[in-house]
């Protein structure tokens, strides 16, 4: 199997149990994001890739290989850490080098390099620069060119962008998958960031008390969360508690909801609806309806809460057709079956 496998790995501390039985395959090429809150085992999971951790039991294997053991400066990898650790006595140029010259390349190939690296990243003449004076997003290019210099089987980053501030977060993240198209290199990101993670991923891993709970595409992930955990975790999103009734109707908050089924062995559930999904009308029979609490106008979007039952169901609208809706007022709640996700309890 060619990419990264990993096979029912366990990561004790003691009696604490950081990693449980993860089974991954990350194809070769592909751009994966860990994504979980903080303390979900995502950090010790890659540690592990990158052979700075033992996993107790499992076995990690890329390109059919197994790397299990094998010690890390053998893996081929390329590596950004939270924490840069770029030489801060050196220049750009010698930074990126570095790889290149504890390897013995001569002064032409290292130059060469650098040179590539430097278009790359879009830091072109650079190279002289001390990295004390550049600015936090470039000395972040800095480490991932540097990472790169010899071209990596696996490129793994544990939240490379968290010290940037937002702006350039998020050009960076536009960045840096870009350059992983470009370059086809495996890439492992670690983040909290959900909106990182579904600006950059091929595949989005979402990771919860040491467990994968589900492994998709972000928009699948968005669309079609396979859990409550990830529902929540992911965008904003209203959960509401199912049940039937004895004519097998499904009501939530005690009223019968007519746009939405649930499979015949569910008794109860949760239903996942995005805010951007409802639609506010009149209150009728069958649609769930509440009270208006709160109008926020943000400009390009309207959110608006409704109460139901001491419960707040949010609503987002981009079109200004919501204008007339008041406080106070009470609206049924409508959205399409095709837009929400009935989740087991
Ligand atoms: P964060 O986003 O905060 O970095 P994370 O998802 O990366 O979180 P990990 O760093 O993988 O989480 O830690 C997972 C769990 O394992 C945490 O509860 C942490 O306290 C524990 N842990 C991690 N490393 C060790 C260690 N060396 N010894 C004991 N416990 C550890």
């Amino acid at each position: 199997m060619s990419g990264l496998a990993l096979q029912n790995i366990v990561k004790e501390f003691g009696n604490f149990r950081a990693v449980n039985n993860v089974d991954l395959h990350v194809p070769h090429g592909t751009f994966v994001c860990m994504l979980g809150p903080s303390g979900c085992g995502k950090t010790t999971l890659l540690r592990m890739i990158a052979g700075l951790d033992l996993p107790t039991t499992g076995k990690i294997a890329l390109d059919d290989q197994d790397i299990t053991r094998m010690p890390t400066h053998k893996r081929e990898l390329g590596m950004v850490f939270q924490s840069l650790a770029l030489f801060p006595h050196l220049s750009v140029g010698e930074n990126i080098a570095y790889p290149l010259r504890i390897r013995g390349a001569g002064k032409q190939e290292q130059k060469q390099r650098v040179d590539e690296l430097l278009d790359m990243i879009h830091l072109k003449g650079f190279a002289d620069r001390p990295v004390a004076k550049l600015s936090g997003g470039q000395r972040q290019r800095v480490a991932i060119a540097r990472a790169l210099t010899i071209a990596p089987k696996l490129f793994l980053l544990d939240e490379p962008l968290s010290a940037l501030d937002a702006k350039l977060r998020e050009a960076m993240q536009v960045e840096l998958r870009q350059l992983q198209q470009r370059l086809g290199i495996t890439t492992i990101v670690v983040t909290h960031d959900q909106r990182e993670a579904m600006t950059m991923a091929d595949t989005v891993v979402v990771m919860n008390g040491g467990e994968i709970r589900q492994v998709a595409p972000p928009i699948e992930i968005y669309r079609r969360p396979a859990d409550s955990f990830v529902a929540d975790f992911i965008g904003q999103t209203n959960l509401l508690e199912l049940e039937k009734d004895a004519a097998q109707r499904v009501l939530a908050f005690g009223q019968v909801v007519e746009a939405v089924t649930m499979p015949d062995d569910l008794a109860k559930g949760i239903l996942c609806v995005r805010p951007e999904d409802i639609e506010l009308i009149a209150p009728r029979e069958g649609v769930l309806s509440g009270q208006v609490s709160f109008i926020r106008d943000l400009g390009a979007t309207t959110e608006t809460f409704i109460d139901i039952a001491g419960r707040q169901i949010v609503a987002v609208s981009t079109q200004r057709e919501n204008t007339q809706i008041k406080v106070g007022q009470m609206v049924g709640i409508a959205f399409a079956q095709d837009n929400s996700v009935v989740l087991r309890k």
